[in-house]
């Protein structure tokens, strides 16, 4: 079964039958300008309300919701119809409401680090699976206003390109939120790179590096292997390029692996030569992997030689670390799916 969100203008007025025409505008309102369920749209008849509710019921079904730091941090589990878990934060910042969506129901990507990863696939999201967490999170929002969306919850955006790109069209056009305000974050799939370069919107693009050279990012980020290193930058400027957006690279800083000399002088050059900002993101806990995150100093001393060399940092705040809400920690696919075991290529 679809939800409302996978249904498109035509969709919608097919099945509103032989209501007049009207009332598929009032519905298309309602669900991306008001945020309604079409039960609590009250300006139709209520037996339309009540037939569109049980023909379009929820996609997500609310498991578990949780919040910290201070309620600035909301963190839900859905239920999707066939039984897959998928987790979607929230957080408010000082002048902006941030959502970080999901994209898939665990992830094939088995970077080590990541809980995602270490859960393994269970299936992609429906375009209407993923507008539905930005709807859920439009409501739990106000009275502020959701400004950005990011594509960093659980899944890899980019091996499920058509489903993204119609969620992309339909948070720009219907939910109103422009171009700029939209960030895919991706291991580096060069094909995803090079048709999000081809398209007409120009989101932000941030690229999970986390290492510089190949033989470590082929342990921490296997997916290097088939796209390595020197190939990802050469996309990676031309995004710049066609698209004039700065691209962004992620960096868990992980103590003893990618925090050196050698890799901060790689890094330094890789992201001179593309313009990039760095974002070091300090390494969150997760149940499969040992290594301890690079102490703060440490990462302050990092981001230090980066500015030296040019390159401008931020280091990421660990927003709900203590309910797993942060960066990599996204895993609830693992207590209601099958993983399925993955081995590096
Ligand atoms: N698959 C996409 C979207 C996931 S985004 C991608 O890889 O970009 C989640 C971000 O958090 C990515 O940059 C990811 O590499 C990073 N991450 C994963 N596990 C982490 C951890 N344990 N600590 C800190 N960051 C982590």
């Amino acid at each position: 079964m679809t939800g409302a969100y996978d249904q498109s203008q035509e969709d919608l007025s097919a099945l509103l039958g032989d209501a007049p025409a009207f009332r598929s505008r009032q519905v298309w309102d309602g669900l991306y300008r008001r945020v309604l369920r079409p039960v609590e749209m009250t300006d139709l008849p209520v037996a339309l309300r009540e037939s569109l509710e049980s023909a379009l019921p929820p996609a997500l079904e609310s498991v578990a919701e949780r919040s910290a730091d201070d309620g600035q941090t909301r963190k839900w589990s859905f239920r999707l119809d066939d039984g897959a878990l998928i987790e979607t934060v929230l957080m408010h910042y000082p002048g902006r409401s941030t959502v970080c969506v999901s994209s898939q129901a665990g992830c094939a990507m088995a970077c080590s680090f990541c809980a995602t990863g270490q859960s393994g696939f269970r299936r992609h999201l429906r375009a209407g699976e993923i507008l539905e967490q930005v709807a859920v999170a439009v409501r739990a929002a106000r009275p502020r206003r959701l400004t950005n969306i990011v594509f960093m919850g659980m899944g890899e955006p980019l091996a499920n390109f058509d489903n993204l790109w119609s969620a992309i069209e339909r948070i720009h056009g219907d939910f109103g939120l422009g171009a700029r305000s939209l960030t895919v974050s991706t291991v580096g799939i060069i094909p995803g790179i090079r048709k999000l370069t081809a398209a007409p919107l120009p989101v932000g693009l941030a690229v999970s590096l986390h290492a510089a050279t190949d033989d470590l990012r082929n342990e921490l980020v296997p997916i290097n292997k088939r796209y390595p290193i020197d190939a990802l930058m050469e996309a990676c400027v031309d995004y710049r390029t066609e698209t004039g957006r700065r691209v962004s690279f992620e960096w868990a800083m992980i103590d003893g692996v990618n925090d050196d000399d050698v890799q901060t002088e790689h890094l330094a050059r890789l992201a001179t030569s593309v313009r990039a900002h760095v974002n070091l993101i300090p390494l969150n806990p997760t149940p499969g992997y040992a290594v301890r995150g690079t102490p703060p100093e440490r990462i302050e001393r990092f981001r230090t030689t980066l500015e030296s060399r040019g390159t401008t940092v931020t280091i990421r705040s660990t927003r709900g670390s203590d309910i797993d809400a942060a960066c990599g920690q996204l895993a609830a696919a693992a207590a209601g799916s099958t993983p399925i075991e993955l081995r590096p290529r």
